[in-house]
């Protein structure tokens, strides 16, 4: 699974899910049960220690605890009430923010964090009679990873407002099979150097295998230092590109949805290149422009979240006094967050709007 959290993690963090609550106030019953374990509530997740709980101030029915304090092994993770997830990779459903009627689609799904949310936002104060149709596509183009997709839908309990398609998004998700579509979140795979830990050091060595990875050794060891640095440097080079060309086309397809005036781009990824580059082509994409999409503004991307997109990244591309293009303003339409520094792991995410 991708559960980016692990114990070096600086805190636990994990949301209430509605949607396997029976009680007339879900979060409310949730709290008052993690009360009983988490007696202190502090003011920053920075000063968590064992025991105590951490409301967050960004997204809603958001907490942490303590790693060490395995939030694992209680009951109430067991029922499915509570979800561990990330709280950067809580913002693009809370920044989609779908209502009970819309109908959205989810791209790139597997595990499904982002998919269980989108779940919870829409349907949290529907009872089963009320919840009615398929509302939210979830597209995984690797069937293993679907299939733990499908498990994390059923564990919390949102399999029927959910329908899952294994396959590519850019090919199978067509507006006749997914009709009246107006938002979309894409989360495509992506560098992992936010990630950190083994998953990071994992993702930046892909799978190789042990006798790729001795010979690897064998051959860094005949190289000088600096030469090597090269070398990594222009493999990763290499691999970002390939990386952001694959992001750049996953976003245009889901900004090509005809009904669609809400799109929510992210990453894992703490470099420029798949991130604010990625907006910049996307911007400047003739079809792009001709259907009207922009940067969302501040105000309407969690506002408060101090640390926003690089502005630089927009000066290098945009004239500050072009006509359609205020760089500061588009900078600030996009999120980042630090590994570690900013209590979990690094994220990027934007969100492209229109009015139709
Ligand atoms: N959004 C997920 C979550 O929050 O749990 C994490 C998604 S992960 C970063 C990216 C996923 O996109 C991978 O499971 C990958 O197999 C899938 N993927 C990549 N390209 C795809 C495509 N063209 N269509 C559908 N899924 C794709």
């Amino acid at each position: 699974s991708d559960d980016l959290t692990n114990d070096i993690t600086p805190v636990r963090w994990f949301r209430v899910n509605p949607l396997r609550c029976t009680a007339e106030k879900p979060v409310q019953s949730v709290v008052t049960e993690l009360r009983k374990k988490f007696t202190e509530k502090v003011d920053s997740w920075k000063d968590v220690v064992p025991g105590s709980i951490y409301y967050d101030e960004y997204i809603p029915n958001l907490f942490c605890v303590h790693p060490q304090d395995k939030i694992t092994s209680h009951e109430l993770y067991k029922q499915g009430k509570i979800i561990i997830q990330d709280r950067a990779s809580c913002f693009p459903a809370h920044i989609l923010n779908p209502k009970s009627d819309d109908i959205v689609i989810d791209a790139c799904a597997a595990p499904g964090n982002k998919t269980t949310h989108l779940a919870a936002h829409m349907f949290q104060d529907k009872t089963a009679d009320e919840k009615p149709k398929v509302q939210i596509y979830a597209f995984e183009k690797d069937p293993e990873r679907a299939q733990v997709l499908n498990k994390m839908i059923k564990i919390a309990g949102c399999s029927k407002e959910i329908e899952v398609i294994v396959g590519d998004f850019t090919k199978l998700a067509t507006p006749q099979a997914c009709p009246n579509v107006n938002g979309l979140i894409v989360d495509p795979s992506c560098s992992g150097s936010g990630i950190f830990g083994r998953k990071y050091i994992d993702s930046i060595n892909h799978k190789k295998t042990d006798e790729e990875k001795e010979e690897e050794e064998r051959e860094l060891d005949a190289v000088p230092e600096e030469q090597e640095e090269q070398e990594l440097d222009d493999n990763l080079k290499t691999r970002l590109s390939k990386l952001s060309s694959f992001q750049f086309q996953i976003v245009k397809y889901a900004l090509s949805f005809p009904q669609a005036t809400k799109v929510v781009y992210s990453t894992c990824s703490i470099h420029a290149e798949e991130n604010e580059r990625v907006v910049i082509d996307l911007l400047l994409d003739k079809k792009v422009k001709e259907s009207g999409w922009r940067v969302a503004p501040r105000s309407k991307v969690i506002p408060t979240w101090e640390r926003r997109g690089l502005v630089d990244e927009f000066q290098q591309v945009f004239r500050e006094d072009s006509e359609s293009s205020n760089c500061q303003e588009m900078a600030d339409g996009c999120i980042r967050a630090l590994p570690r520094e900013d209590g979990g792991i690094g994220f990027f995410a934007v969100c492209f709007e229109r009015t139709l």
